[in-house]
């Protein structure tokens, strides 16, 4: 049975308060990303999110990150979470144990479920479908942000279908938002090395485009701190640009550093994780490059909370998740669980309001500084 019961998103990208004073060139760009002083840049990108957001608000998400699946055949070279079918840790969940999973989520407070797995060829079209009926069925109040772009390539290629088709049975299940993961970077050179067999950067951007024109809105991502050139974060954030010109169908932009531990690429590299300073220049390049974003994220779980309280001062609107289950990055030797509680805490130290919001960035409930609901 067909279901729309995701369907009841905004409309796409708000012009917001005033217009940014001008569109940066890429040559701009790479300048403020590798000299422009830090707190000049800090600055200026604060001002074009208090010019387009002026309320001093900040949103987080109270979610849960599930994978369905750790087995992988894709094996993307700084990844530490995939396995092969054989190998002892190995698992594939049953709807049944997805839906279990977001129903002890829910009871903690989630609202949404970000699903993702690995490209696992024993997966099919129908057991996805499986996967969102089970949730639904369980925890019908809980929004579905399935399937990274990558995902849909892959199962594309696996169930012989244009890339459109998975997404337009996927979108007839009901689910209107994706998850813009495994962009890491998008150029051709960086991804031959770092992930080879994975969509290509123009497959990444083609799905994206297509799931925009189906009636989906998804976010944006970017993996930096690996062998990536500071023009090849410049390059990924226009070609982000380009594309929502063209469909204003991103939500957000979300970047992450590279976790070197336990990947091959880590181990090639053998190098430590990049400064933060890096992450805040840019968290503050992304919300003055993309002045056709709404939101851009700081995010307290994949960098710091100091790094993530600093992105707030640079640009950043949103906290993102309360992540409730994450594995990922566990696997890389990265634990970051927090309650609503200590983000609410963590926002109010950085000087805004905390307001909780939806996947489609609706505001569903205020805090005031003290945390609690306004009278
Ligand atoms: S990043 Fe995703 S696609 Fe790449 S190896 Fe890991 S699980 Fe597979």
């Amino acid at each position: 049975m067909k279901s729309t019961a995701n369907h009841h998103r905004p409309p796409a990208f708000s012009q917001g308060e005033g217009t940014p004073p001008q569109r940066y060139d890429r040559r701009q760009a790479l300048e403020m990303l590798t000299r422009m002083p830090l707190g000049e840049l800090m600055g200026l990108a604060h001002a074009a999110r208090m010019r387009r957001w002026p309320q001093a608000r900040v949103t987080f998400v109270c979610d849960t990150n599930p994978n369905y699946t750790n087995i992988c055949v894709t094996n993307c070279r700084f990844c530490a979470f995939c396995r092969k079918p054989a190998d002892p840790d190995a698992y594939t969940l049953t709807p049944q144990q997805v839906a279990a999973k977001v129903q002890a989520a829910r009871a903690r407070g989630a609202t949404t479920v970000l699903l993702q797995g690995g490209h696992n060829p024993a997966v099919r079209l129908q057991d996805w479908l499986a996967y969102i009926r089970a949730i639904r069925e369980s925890c019908p109040d809980v929004h579905i942000h399935p399937f990274s772009p990558a995902e849909y390539v892959f199962m594309a290629r696996r169930e012989h279908m244009p890339v459109e088709k998975v997404l337009q049975t996927v979108f007839d299940e009901g689910v209107d938002t994706i998850p813009g993961g495994g962009a890491e970077i998008l150029t051709p050179r960086v991804r031959a090395r770092i992930a080879p067999a994975k969509a290509s950067a123009e497959q990444w951007l083609e799905t994206c485009e297509s799931a925009h024109r189906i009636g989906f809105r998804t976010t944006a991502t970017l993996m930096y701190g690996h062998i990536e050139a500071d023009a090849d974060i410049v390059d990924h954030l226009f070609r982000l640009r380009d594309l929502q010109d063209r469909t204003c169908g991103f939500t957000s932009f979300i970047a992450w550093s590279f976790k070197p531990d336990g990947s091959p690429l880590g181990r090639e590299l053998a190098h430590q994780p990049v400064h933060p300073a890096k992450y805040v220049r840019i968290i503050a390049l992304a919300r003055l490059v993309l002045d056709n974003f709404d939101h851009i994220q700081s995010s307290w779980f994949s960098e710091s909370i100091p790094a993530g309280q600093l992105g707030l001062v640079a640009g950043a609107d949103d906290f993102g998740g309360v992540l409730l289950e994450e594995n990922v990055l566990l696997e890389a030797g990265h634990q970051r669980l927090a309650t609503v509680g200590d983000v609410k805490t963590i926002i109010r130290r950085a000087g805004f309001a905390p307001a909780q919001r939806d996947s489609y960035y609706t505001v569903i409930r205020e805090f005031d500084v003290s945390g609690q609901p306004p009278e």
